[in-house]
């Protein structure tokens, strides 16, 4: 049996607008608590594993220094230090470069073009991705390179390829634009014109296709238990959609490091708020965002909602190679 709800009470105006005041204040005050702990924990948690040597990472621009607001909040925050990690042959020097609608890939930076999967990565991630389809296939597990490197005309024509594909489908200039950059990153941005990411699928289901039913695959868990160790993260969540402005991906594996690659499942943030929290904590400008730990506006029609989910049946069609 249910109890009865309490009796509803009405208050003044002013009483109501000093509740409601209180009740802002508080909210604000949770907010900026959580905001600080994650942060703090981030930093934390960068500052106690262990740094391992050496690898390029590609150029970035090497932003002026800014005031160090978050370090005294990592100060007084008492993060319990992590056990030591055993370095792995893809560990990462530095901050991870950060591609995304906000973040272009610089002129300057030239993949050094190697063999992956049949594909071409960047050398340290094709080597990755080569030891990490090999560990796959020992596991009975066969992955296959869908795509790899690409360059910008080719990403050029995809997007635009896919932008005249929604027009043909009845949508808007501006909706088809839309539902385009939810699965194509605008050219010049993407990390497969880095030469940093692999569209997977799996061999062993030959009707799996590049799209959310590659969640249902084995190569699929495979990869969520095992990628980071070859330094792999799945790049676009399905909850991430407000920040990354990608739809979920379960297919797209973007290489950074086992390092951070551990640390970013670890604490389950988008590669945005990882570089965000890392500069932060390293004195460095923040790379270019609309949504990290709150800052500025949230576009609440960038998708990461049902709206992105028919968007992936309608990317479904797409073939992998125009990924
Ligand atoms: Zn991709």
């Amino acid at each position: 049996m249910q109890q009865e709800p309490p009796a509803r009470v009405y208050h003044s105006r002013r009483h109501k607008r000093t509740q409601r005041q209180k009740w802002v204040a508080l909210a604000v005050m949770a907010g900026a608590v959580v905001v600080l702990f994650i942060t703090a924990l981030i930093i934390g948690l960068v500052r106690g594993g262990q740094t391992p040597p050496v690898v390029s990472t590609p150029p970035e621009s090497t932003p002026p220094p800014a005031p160090p607001v978050v370090s005294s909040v990592a100060q007084a925050s008492s993060v319990p230090p992590l056990p030591p990690r055993t370095p792995t042959p893809w560990d990462e020097d530095g901050i991870p470069a950060l591609y995304n609608r906000f973040n272009s890939i610089p002129d300057t930076w030239q993949p050094d073009l190697t063999p992956a999967g049949g594909l071409q990565m960047d050398r340290r991630a094709a080597e990755a991705y080569t030891a990490m389809a090999e560990a796959a296939a020992e596991d009975g597990i066969a992955l296959v390179a869908c795509s790899g490197y690409r360059t910008n005309w080719e990403q050029t024509n995809n997007y635009n390829n896919a932008i005249q594909r929604y027009l043909s489908q009845g949508y808007s200039q501006e909706e088809a634009l839309r539902q385009t950059e939810l699965y194509y990153a605008i050219p010049g941005t993407s990390e497969h014109e880095a030469g940093l990411a692999m569209d997977v699928n799996d061999a062993n289901y030959p009707g799996a296709r590049i799209d959310d039913s590659f969640a249902d695959t084995p190569a699929y868990t495979w990869l969520q238990e095992n990628m980071t160790r070859f330094g792999f993260i799945c790049r676009y969540q399905k909850d991430t959609t407000d920040i990354t402005r990608i739809a979920w991906e379960p297919w797209h594996y973007r290489y950074v490091g086992a390092n951070h690659a551990e640390k970013i499942v670890e604490l389950d943030v988008t590669l945005e708020e990882y570089v965000d929290a890392l500069c932060r904590a390293e004195g460095l400008t923040p790379p270019e965002s609309d949504r990290i730990f709150g800052r500025d506006n949230l576009n609440a029609d960038a998708g990461g909602d049902d709206t992105a989910s028919s968007a992936d049946t309608t990317g479904a069609q797409v073939p992998p190679s125009l990924r």
